[in-house]
């Protein structure tokens, strides 16, 4: 029997899994994630500022997968072998494989700024969010017992769309956090941290304005410039324009949204990478195995306009999955595989609930249809992943909410 293994139920690998059971055939898939649920990394801020309960945006993998055909096995990847044909677990120690799907996500990149991992929180998966919650609300508490106005300061390292949407989650539950620290909303602050002197370069400049000038009303600073330098217990340490002098700020939660890398397996398993990253072939598959796929945040597939790779997002990593699907079933037939072209539907962004912006088509969209159609786009994603179900399940139509 032929042995198809799909590393992380991500949104590539997933998809992956849900496309590749349909097909009939003389092969068994296993899927192997360090969790036992698959998370909207998409709507993590949700998590984290406590606007949803976790569960409204997770779902057991064992739940959307056929169980007749995939194994799941909840286990922690640790190495990579291709010439060997082998993967080494954590728990399960060494599996081979026929062909082999790698879709192990990101992780938070550092870019070796001292003080990230011990002074910062970050927010990649159920639990990290859920720990940036919680400390918001011991925060909060703390305020009633000692007065010091420093436990109600948000502070958001980076203002990419991960910044952003976080920014704007906070500011929906200020109200929330205000009364449990017994203080005024206005008394609560958010910042954002950036070091550009704009935000959001892939948009024209008068939807970063827009952007912007949302950001100001809903009383969210940003601080354009900024470089952080270092991160300290309580304190951002950063330097402003050429000026090399460091000037810092305080603040009782401080997170880290400064951009992404692809998962650390791909730089310990030797895999040639740029931050996590592989640059793959036109069919996805890694340039030296024709039996391994690489998709998702740990993948760079190149956009032949600028040869540049397309930047990793929850849209890209689905179509990837879906295609990965494809290929494999074109291979387990002993057929040719299919070049992969990329359809980019847009991007849009929330700035809280009800707020947003982004482009569809030729289309810029502002305000609330931004934030709707947001919500359509993470809707459709869910279906993708967890089938009509799982919406039901989710009970996502009320586009305020
Ligand atoms: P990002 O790279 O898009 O943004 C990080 C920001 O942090 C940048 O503006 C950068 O200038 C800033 N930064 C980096 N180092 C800094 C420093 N030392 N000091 C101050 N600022 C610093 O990363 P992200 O926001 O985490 O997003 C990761 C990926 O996920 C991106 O590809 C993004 O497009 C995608 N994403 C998409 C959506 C959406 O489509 N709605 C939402 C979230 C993330």
């Amino acid at each position: 029997m032929t042995e198809v293994v799909v590393l992380g139920a991500g949104y590539a690998g997933l998809k992956t899994v849900r496309d590749l059971q349909k097909q009939s055939g003389d092969f068994n898939i296993t899927l192997i994630d360090r969790n036992s649920y698959h998370y909207e990394a998409t709507e993590l801020h949700e998590v984290a500022s406590g606007s949803h309960h976790a569960d409204k945006i997770s779902f057991p993998i064992v739940d959307v997968i056929d169980t007749k055909k995939v194994t799941f096995l909840q286990d922690n990847v640790e190495k990579i072998d291709c010439d060997a044909k082998t993967i080494q677990l954590e728990k399960t120690g060494s599996m081979s494989y026929d062909y082999l799907v790698i879709s192990l996500g990101f992780c938070s990149e550092t870019f070796g700024i001292q003080g990230v991992r011990d002074n910062a929180l970050e927010m990649v998966d159920i639990n990290t969010a859920n720990q940036v919650y919680e400390h918001v609300l011991s925060m909060m508490k703390k305020y009633r017992e000692t007065k010091d106005a420093n436990l109600l300061k948000l502070l958001i390292c980076g203002a990419g769309f991960t910044g952003i949407e976080l920014a704007g989650a906070f500011a929906d539950e200020r109200k929330r956090y205000a009364e449990i620290a017994g203080v005024k909303p206005e008394e609560i602050s958010i910042t954002c941290v950036e070091a550009m002197d704009s935000i959001l370069p892939m948009f024209d400049r008068d939807m970063a304005q827009y952007a912007m000038d949302v950001m100001e009303k809903r009383h969210i600073t940003l601080m354009l410039g900024a470089k952080i330098k270092e991160i300290q217990e309580g304190k951002v340490v950063y330097t402003k324009g050429d000026d090399d002098t460091t000037k810092f700020v305080e603040a009782g939660t401080i997170v880290w949204t400064t951009g992404v890398s692809g998962s650390h397996v791909m730089e310990t398993s030797g895999f040639a990478q740029r931050r996590g990253r592989v640059v793959v072939q036109s069919d996805l598959r890694h340039p030296n195995y024709e039996n391994v796929y690489v998709i998702g945040d740990v993948s760079a597939f190149m956009n032949p306009e600028n040869d540049r790779p397309y930047p990793t997002t929850a849209q890209i990593a689905t179509q990837m999955g879906k295609h990965t699907a494809k290929n494999l079933a074109h291979q387990l037939k002993g057929e040719a595989t299919e070049v992969f072209t990329y359809n980019e539907q847009g991007t849009v962004a929330s700035i809280g609930n009800t707020h947003g912006l982004g482009k569809v088509g030729t289309k810029s969209l502002k305000g609330y249809p931004a934030s709707a159609m947001k919500k359509v786009i993470v809707d459709k994603s869910l279906v993708d992943m967890g089938g009509l179900k799982e919406l039901l399940a989710k009970g996502r139509f009320d586009f305020y909410h």
